[in-house]
Order: structure tokens, then sequence, then C-alpha cells
């Protein structure tokens, strides 16, 4: 029997699919050594810490029940403590609001402020699940440039004063996905002025601040402005599968968000944020955690940058990464990315070719070294310097 047709919504057809999660199944084969998703390390998840956590939490009945719909107390006021000393003012529990991953947070503040038509402004190349959601609510997407001081201000500037006036601005400031660049400390501050001074929210989207491999980042953008909603999460530094973000901000769109969380999902996990409680405030264990994560990425990221230097020479540009998960290589002899991933796979090494940031980068690719060892990331370049080589 044929299948029935469906008539999908105006809002789902304007929805690319996610080339990189669609790029993920095909790359999950256990002989492919992937350098495409912007996973944790699987040895560095704290297993052992989180069953623990999860055998006392276990016991309680809260942990078992519905909970708040803007997350459990503990967590938000443990957050709420923790921002306050981030952005240098007293950040109240009620301005935070636990999402299911930040991606959830990205999706209600999305519904929260963007009617279809309104401008919203990305990075070029960007975050790929934040082109979706934006799509999702029928945004009209403008783009501004990176360079390697992240987001170039002086350019949205530029657009500004030509007349845009987009609803919000969403930034990943610090180690950028994919570019792996991070905000100058100046160009934070002129985000924050543009903000105050047009009237639009900037979404600052800050996974992986806490990776920093020698020197912490500057201070968020949300420190110079209140038209900021900072979004946080577990994923990168404690373990994805608790669906664990959150995000502060304005307490007219956290109270908005409140209710499209209520229609969307009515709660979050009580039991994973319980978890995510026991391991934050564990602030001995959460430092040493911390520390040996950066130390393995960071040396991760050398191996990386200094394998394809090596391999390919003057025929590449690639990032020396600060912190994050991510290498972003541009070919300066026009090799077309989408081919060379084709021959890659056949040979078995993944990455995220440009295009699927943009379409203009057909000649960049994303590297991530997050879940390999040194040795398993020089094999890796090798198997790609042969699939460079076949094309
Ligand atoms: N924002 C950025 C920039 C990301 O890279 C990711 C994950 N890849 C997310 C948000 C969403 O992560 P999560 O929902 O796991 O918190």
């Amino acid at each position: 029997m044929p299948d029935p047709s469906v008539r999908l919504s105006g809002s789902v057809r304007g929805v690319d699919s996610s080339a990189i999660r669609d790029l993920l199944t095909l790359t999950a084969r256990p002989e492919v050594i992937s350098l495409a998703g912007g996973l944790p390390a699987a040895e560095m998840l704290p297993t052992a810490r989180m069953a623990d956590a999860a055998w006392r939490v276990l016991r309680s009945p809260e942990a078992a029940q519905y909970t708040e719909t803007t997350g459990i107390g503990a967590l938000r006021e443990l957050l709420a403590r923790r921002q306050s000393a981030e952005l240098g003012r007293e950040v109240d529990a009620r301005d935070v609001v636990v999402t299911s991953g930040s991606q959830q947070a990205l999706d209600l503040i999305a519904r929260a402020l963007v009617d279809p038509g309104d401008a919203v402004v990305l990075e070029e190349p960007a975050y790929p699940g934040a082109r979706q959601v934006f799509q999702s609510v029928g945004a009209r997407i403008e783009s501004v440039p990176l360079d390697a001081d992240g987001m170039c201000t002086g350019r949205l500037g530029e657009m500004l004063a030509a007349g845009l006036r987009p609803v919000l601005v969403h930034t990943v400031a610090t180690f950028h996905n994919p570019r792996g660049v991070t905000l100058a400390a100046a160009r934070r501050v002129r985000l924050a002025a543009l903000a105050d001074r047009y009237g639009f929210l900037v979404v600052e989207d800050d996974p992986y601040g806490q990776l920093y491999f020698h020197t912490p980042p500057p201070a968020p953008v949300a420190a110079a402005s209140d038209l900021v909603v900072r979004l946080g999460s577990a994923s990168k530094t404690l373990a994805p599968a608790l669906r664990t973000g959150w995000l502060t901000g304005p307490r007219e769109l956290c109270r908005a968000v409140e209710r499209l969380k209520q229609a969307a999902d009515l709660c979050g996990s009580a039991l994973s944020q319980s978890i995510a409680v026991e391991l934050l405030s564990d602030e001995e264990w959460l430092a040493a955690h911390l520390a040996s994560l950066r130390a393995v990425y960071g040396e991760r990221a050398t191996a990386l940058a200094a394998a394809m230097r090596t391999v390919f020479g003057e025929r590449i540009t690639c990032t020396d990464p600060d912190g994050g998960m991510f290498c972003w290589v541009q070919f300066r002899d026009g090799t077309d990315t989408d081919r060379l991933l084709a021959a890659a796979v056949t040979r078995g090494v993944a990455f995220v070719p440009g295009g699927a940031f943009s379409p203009w980068l057909t000649t960049a690719l994303r590297l991530s070294y997050a879940t390999a060892a040194p040795e398993v990331l020089r094999d890796g370049v090798a198997r790609l310097a042969s699939a460079h080589a076949s094309i």
C-alpha cells in the first residue's frame, strides 16, 4: 500500500534536515574515525559519579515526580548563584529556566520572540541547530560574518545603521561552533551597546565556555547589557543524556518561555536535574573533572591542528583552538569538501563539510577532536590526506 500523504504545515516545510545529524547516522560504524560530531569523549563522561548520584537521587520521591516547569528549585538556585558570580550582578533564581538541553531553550526563545517574517541575525557560519530553530518559526535570517575575533560587530553596526531591525542576534561568542573562534572583549561590549541602542535581544549561546585550555574567556556579553538571554548546558561538561540546559534573561521573557514550556512538555526530568545538582554542587569534584576535560581536549586540539599542518602544509589554513571542541579548516586549493567527504568516508574517516553550515563555505570543513586520542586523530588525518589525493 502506498504511504498515505500527509499535509505538513508551512513551518515544517521551511525547516532543513540537520546535515550533521544525518551524517552522524552514516558515520556510526565502529571502523570510521569520526571527526564529525560535537560529542564529549565517551571515556570522559562521569558515569561512575553519575551512578552514585543517581543511586542516592532515585530514593527520593521528588526526583520521580513531575516538577516545576522552570526546573527544580535547587538547580535554579545553584545556577543563579553561578551566574551572579560570572555577571558581577545579582541574578534571581526566578530568572533562570531549566530546559531540555540548551536546544530547547533556543526553540522556546524563538517561539516567544519571533513572528513569521521577523528578522533574526545569525553568525555566518552558524550553528545549524540555531538555523533550524529560526527557520521553524518563519524568521527572515540575516547573516553577519565572523573573523578570528568572532562576530564582526562593525559589520552588524553597519547593517543596523542601514535600517535592519532584528528581534534578536544569536551568537556563540565563546569557542564558536563551527569556527572555533572567540568574540573579543571589546566586541562583546560593542554588541551589548548595539543591543541597548537598537532594542534587540542578544541570545548568547554558551555550551563551551567552561572548556578553555589555558585562560578563561572574556566576560560574557550578558555582563554588559540586560538585553541578553544567556544559554548554558550540562551536555559538554557533564553528559548530553542529562538533557539539562538553562537560560537566564529578562523576567518577561522567562515567563513567556515558561508558558511555552508548559505547552511543550509540562516540565523537564526531575531525575536528570537532581543528578545535575549533585554533580554541580560537588565543587571539589567538579573542579577536578573540568580540569581533566580541559587537559584532554587541549592535548587533542594541539595534536589535530599539528597533524593537519604537517600533512596539508600550505594547502590549508587551520585554527588553533583555545577551547571547545572544534577546529576549522579552509582549503586554499579550492578542494570541494562535499566531494572530499565522499572519498573520506570510504577510507574510514568523517568530518562535517562547510556546506552544512553555509552554502558558500564549500571549501571549508569542521573537525572535532574531542572523541579521539592523539594517535587516532593522526590516523584520521592520514586517511583524510589519502582521500584528498584521490579526488
Ligand atoms: N548551542 C550550540 C552552539 C551547540 O553547539 C549545541 C550542541 N551541539 C547546542 C546549543 C545544544 O546542545 P544541548 O541541547 O545538548 O545543550
